[in-house]
């Protein structure tokens, strides 16, 4: 079914009974040419690129849980492609470009918004960074404006500008970045797999990744055994659980990230803004709330709840650079496991075991990965060959002295 204004008018005066539920419930096959195990964007995505840009239809996503349960329903929802290193950057931009056309190609209102990311900074050395991170923006066709403190002033008069700590210097800005609905996100991938064919299956957890000889061969779920030619990992906050399966260990820790949405507000927040001396990045929803996050809770778990100390720590940043924010009520907040990687970076690999794959490592900014991250993984998975942009993204990249480490703050995953 096509979405349209006149569709749209048409089962207003129909009563609103003709639409047709998004996807398919299909029930598993006993074979496929491809697995991918976990329905989140990333999955999904890569089974919708897979189809169309590839031709491989006999694909099943299987998802333990129901679609949008994992983190690509519980983020912040920030889309951006302002990274400095060359393994990063035209990856990001690439996703950007895709982002831009999503909806259209997707038929699917993902509500992406292009109201900019402003990066604000605080001291002199800070914009230096800047000017290089934007430097390299702009050579990989991104772009990229540095904003003095009158021009911020005029665009946010509420911002803290005088902070005795931390008095804001001025500011990066990607007008091209913004938001996009993170669950729209994951039901628009899975309409548009399942409309080329793709079997997306919810309540089907993975239990078991058979192996046979080196080579994998397909999986054990709570549903039954399924055959493949190709299994792709795709788990985000459990791929070291879904790793085990197979007797891999990943150099990746899972943490707990939170969110938090305030009562509704008039528009104050003209896009995303984040915090340059303490990590607190806020934007406003379009039902009014600002959404808002900061670090993750910094010890291992699987839990998605997080605790009230980074519950202050988030609110404290907040007061820091936005004061009006100590006004507004606290409405929902919530928790999802992230897939920290040793240097912040993620995997779009192969790996030992032939016919078994690896996209995993996406920290707290996978989100705005997801459309390339797809293309990626199905380029991957279709041609055995890494994709131009997505090439660093080698997990054999710790033997080699190559690590992608965007913050500089070496094998600390809880800290990129
Ligand atoms: C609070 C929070 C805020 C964030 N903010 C941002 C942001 O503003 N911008 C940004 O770019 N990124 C952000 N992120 C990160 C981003 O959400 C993730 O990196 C990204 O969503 C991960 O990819 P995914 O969507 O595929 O993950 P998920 O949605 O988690 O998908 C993985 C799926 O695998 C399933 N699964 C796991 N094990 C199995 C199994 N054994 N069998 C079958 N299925 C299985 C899970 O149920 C899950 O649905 C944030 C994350 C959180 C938690």
């Amino acid at each position: 079914m096509g979405y349209s204004a006149f569709r749209i008018f048409r089962e207003g005066i129909a009563g609103n009974k003709g639409w047709k539920p998004v996807w398919r419930d299909a029930a598993p096959k006993s074979r496929y040419d491809t697995v991918i195990i976990g329905g989140g964007g990333h999955g999904l995505a890569t089974a919708y690129y897979l189809a169309k840009e590839f031709g491989v239809t006999d694909v099943a996503v299987l998802e333990k849980g129901w679609l949008g349960s994992g983190n690509v329903g519980r983020n912040t929802t920030i889309i951006r492609s302002n990274y400095l290193l060359p393994g990063n950057q035209p990856f990001y931009e690439f996703s950007m470009k895709l982002w831009e056309n999503l909806e259209q190609e997707l038929n699917y209102n993902a509500m992406v918004s292009q109201r900019s990311v402003l990066n604000l900074f605080h001291s002199d050395s800070q914009r230096d960074a800047f000017a290089r991170r934007a430097n390299a923006m702009l050579m990989s066709g991104a772009d990229a404006e540095l904003l003095d403190v009158k021009e911020l002033r005029r665009l946010c008069p509420w911002l803290n500008y005088d902070n005795a700590r931390f008095p804001i210097q001025g500011g990066l800005i990607q007008k091209r970045g913004g938001t996009a609905r993170h669950d729209a996100v994951a039901w628009g991938y899975a309409r548009g797999a399942d409309r080329l064919g793709v079997d997306v299956i919810q309540n089907c957890e993975v239990t078991g990744i058979d192996i046979e000889n080196g080579i994998c061969t397909g999986v054990q779920t709570n549903r039954g055994p399924i055959l493949a030619n190709k299994v792709a990992m795709c788990a985000a906050g459990s791929s070291g659980r879904v790793a085990a399966l197979a007797g891999m260990r990943l150099p990746i820790e899972s943490h707990v990230l939170q969110a938090f949405v305030s009562e509704g507000l008039k528009p104050v927040l003209p896009g995303v803004i984040t915090f340059g001396a303490g990590h607190f990045y806020v934007s406003q929803s379009d039902k009014g709330g600002l959404v808002f996050g900061g670090d993750i809770d910094g010890y291992n778990s699987y839990a998605q709840r997080g605790n009230l100390p980074t519950v202050e720590d988030v609110c404290e940043g907040g007061m820091a650079v936005m004061p009006m924010i100590g006004r507004a009520r606290l409405l929902r907040m919530w928790g999802g496991v992230v897939d920290m990687s040793m240097d912040g970076s993620p995997f779009i690999d192969r790996t030992h075991i032939d016919g078994l794959y690896l996209n995993a490592g996406w920290c707290y900014g996978g989100f705005k990965a997801t459309p390339a991250s797809g293309y990626c993984y199905a380029h991957l998975l279709a041609t055995d060959r890494p994709h131009e942009v997505a090439k660093e993204y080698r997990i054999d990249r710790f033997l080699r002295g190559a690590p992608i480490d965007e913050k500089g703050q070496g094998a600390q995953p809880n800290l990129h």
